[in-house]
C-alpha cells in the first residue's frame, strides 16, 4: 500500500487542466492523469505515491550517468553562479561552449570538425536539413532539395524533421511528409524478406537507396538519413556492415549521409559512437541526449569541413549565416555536457556499459523462450523484445487488446519501467552505470510481468488462434 502525498491530488489535477504533454493522446491523458515523478538514484527512480521502479529506459534513452550524479550537478551549479548565460550572437562565445565544441571534434569520427551546439534532437536534425539545404544552394547546386531516409525511422518532430521521421503519427494532421521527403525500407531482420541472410538484407538497403536516388536524379537528391539502430521505431537492429555499407553507397551516389546518434551516441551501443563500430566517417551527425545525459537540454549537429567549408565560403562575404537561437551554445548545457563526458572517459561509465552488456545480452535472450517473446535483439545496452501470438508465423497481437499499455501497466506494478510501443515491442535501454545485480532484478521483474501478461485469458486465447 502506498499513501498519496499531500499534494498528489493537486498535481494531478494541475496537469489534467494546463500541462500539455509529447506525442500524448490530449484527452485521453486528462482523463488518465500523469504518473508524477519525484526522485531518481542510479537507476531508480521513485515516484510521488513513493513507488520505488528500476528505470530500463533510462529517462528516454538519455539519462546514460544514471540519476543523482552529484559532479554533474555541481558542474552547472557552478557555470550558472559563475555565467549563467552567454550569448553566441555577435562574436561572443563562453569557455564551455568552446571546449565542449573541441572535446566532441575530438571524440566523434575524424571527418566532424565543426560543433553547432543546439537544444536538443529535433534542434540538431532541424538544423542539418538547413545547413545542408544552404550548403548545396551556395556551391552552385540548388537542385538537390531531396531527402530520403528510413520506413520506421525517427528524426525527432520539428516541422521538417518530423517528415524525415517515418512513423505515422507524427505526420497525421501535421502535412507532412513534404513533397521532397522519401522512404526506404527499414533494415528490420525479423519482418524484413531478406532478414534471414545479413549479406542480403544489406544488400537490398543498398540497392533501395540507389533506386530511390535514380527516381529523382542524383542531382536532385541532397541527403540519406538514418539511424544507425533504429530507436523509436522498435530497436532495429541492423546487421553489422549496414551502417558502412549506406554510407558508402551514399558517397558514390554523391549524397550527404548523415548519422543520427541522437540514441546511439555517447556509448548506449557499446563504442563512444555507433559509427566507431563500422569505421564509418559521416558528413553529417546529429547528437542530444546522452551528451548531457538528461541533466540539462543540449544537442549537437557535427559537420565535416566540406560542409562547412560549402556553405562559409559560398555564402556572400561577410553575410551571416542566418541559423540561431537564444540558446545555442548554452554556457549550463556546455558545462553540465563536458563533466557528463568526463564521466563516460576518466568516470568509467562507458567501460561499465561495454562490461555488462553481455549480462544484458543474455537476459534478453533468455526469454526468447517465454511463449509470448518472438525475438530478442541488442546491441550494447540497447535491446528490445518483440512480442508474438504467434512464433512460426510472427503474427502479432489485435490492438483491440491493448497489450502495449496492459504490458507497461504490468511492469510499472512490478517496479519496472520499459518502453512499450504500440506494435508490442518492448524496448530497453538503461543506465550505463547499471550493475549485474540490478540487471538481474530488471529480468526477474521483466519475466514476472510477461507471465503475468501471459496469465491473462484473452491473451491465452490470442495465442491459440
Ligand atoms: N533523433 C533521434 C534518433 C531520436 O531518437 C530523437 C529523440 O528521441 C530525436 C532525433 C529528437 O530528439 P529530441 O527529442 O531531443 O528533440
Amino acid at each position: 500500500m502506498t499513501t498519496a502525498l499531500p499534494d498528489h491530488d493537486a498535481l494531478v489535477a494541475m496537469d489534467r487542466a494546463h500541462l500539455v504533454h509529447p506525442v500524448a493522446p490530449w484527452r485521453l491523458h486528462e482523463q488518465r492523469g500523469p504518473t508524477v515523478l519525484s526522485s531518481g538514484q542510479g537507476v531508480w527512480l521513485k515516484d510521488d505515491l513513493g513507488n520505488e521502479l528500476l528505470d530500463a529506459f533510462a529517462g528516454l534513452w538519455c539519462v546514460n550517468v544514471g540519476y543523482g550524479q552529484e559532479s554533474v550537478v555541481q558542474a552547472a551549479a557552478a557555470q550558472m553562479r559563475e555565467l549563467p548565460y552567454a550569448t553566441g550572437y555577435f562574436h561572443f562565445a563562453s569557455a564551455p561552449a568552446i571546449r565542449l565544441a573541441d572535446k566532441l571534434v575530438q571524440i566523434t569520427p575524424a571527418s566532424l570538425t565543426r560543433a553547432y551546439l543546439t537544444l536538443g534532437g529535433s534542434e540538431a536534425v532541424d538544423a542539418a536539413v538547413r545547413f545542408i539545404v544552404q550548403y548545396y544552394n551556395n556551391t552552385g547546386r540548388p537542385s538537390k532539395k531531396h531527402f530520403i531516409s528510413l520506413q520506421r525511422g525517427y528524426h525527432g518532430s520539428s516541422s521538417t524533421g518530423a517528415g524525415l521521421t517515418a512513423l505515422p503519427v507524427f505526420h497525421r494532421g501535421f502535412d507532412l511528409p513534404l513533397a521532397t521527403q522519401h522512404y526506404i525500407e527499414s533494415p528490420y531482420p525479423y519482418r524484413h524478406a531478406q532478414g534471414g541472410d545479413a549479406q542480403a538484407l544489406i544488400a537490398a538497403s543498398v540497392a533501395a537507396l540507389r533506386a530511390k536516388v535514380a527516381e529523382f536524379g542524383a542531382n536532385n537528391v541532397a541527403a540519406f538519413f538514418c539511424e544507425p539502430i533504429q530507436g523509436s521505431g522498435g530497436v532495429v537492429v541492423p546487421p553489422q556492415g549496414w551502417l558502412k555499407a549506406m554510407a558508402d553507397a551514399a558517397r558514390e551516389l554523391d549524397i550527404l549521409f548523415v548519422a543520427d546518434e541522437v540514441i546511439t551516441g555517447f556509448g548506449r551501443t557499446g563504442p563512444m559512437f555507433a559509427c566507431d563500430a563500422e569505421g564509418v566517417e559521416p558528413d553529417l551527425m546529429t547528437l542530444a541526449k546522452g551528451l548531457t545525459s538528461g541533466y540539462v537540454p543540449m544537442g549537437a549537429t557535427m559537420l565535416s569541413e566540406k560542409v562547412y567549408a560549402g556553405i562559409a565560403d559560398g555564402a556572400p562575404a561577410g553575410a551571416a549565416i542566418g541559423h540561431g537561437a537564444t540558446y545555442s551554445a548554452h554556457p549550463v548545457g556546455a558545462a553540465v555536457a563536458l563533466e557528463v563526458l568526463r564521466l563516460y572517459e576518466e568516470g568509467g561509465v562507458l567501460a561499465n556499459g561495454q562490461r555488462v552488456a553481455a549480462r544484458f545480452a543474455a537476459g534478453l535472450d533468455a526469454l526468447c523462450e517465454h511463449p509470448l517473446v518472438g525475438e530478442a535483439r541488442h546491441r550494447g545496452l540497447l535491446g528490445a523484445l518483440e512480442l508474438v501470438s504467434h512464433k512460426a508465423s510472427r503474427r502479432g497481437f489485435d490492438a483491440s487488446l491493448g497489450l502495449a499499455d496492459r504490458i507497461f501497466a504490468a511492469g510499472y506494478r512490478n517496479g519496472l519501467i520499459f518502453r512499450s510501443f504500440g506494435d508490442h515491442i518492448l524496448g530497453f535501454a538503461p543506465a550505463l552505470t547499471i550493475t549485474e545485480a540490478e540487471l538481474d532484478t530488471l529480468f526477474e521483474r521483466l519475466a514476472k510481468t510477461l507471465d503475468e501478461v501471459l496469465a491473462a485469458p484473452d491473451v491465452r486465447a490470442a495465442l491459440a488462434a
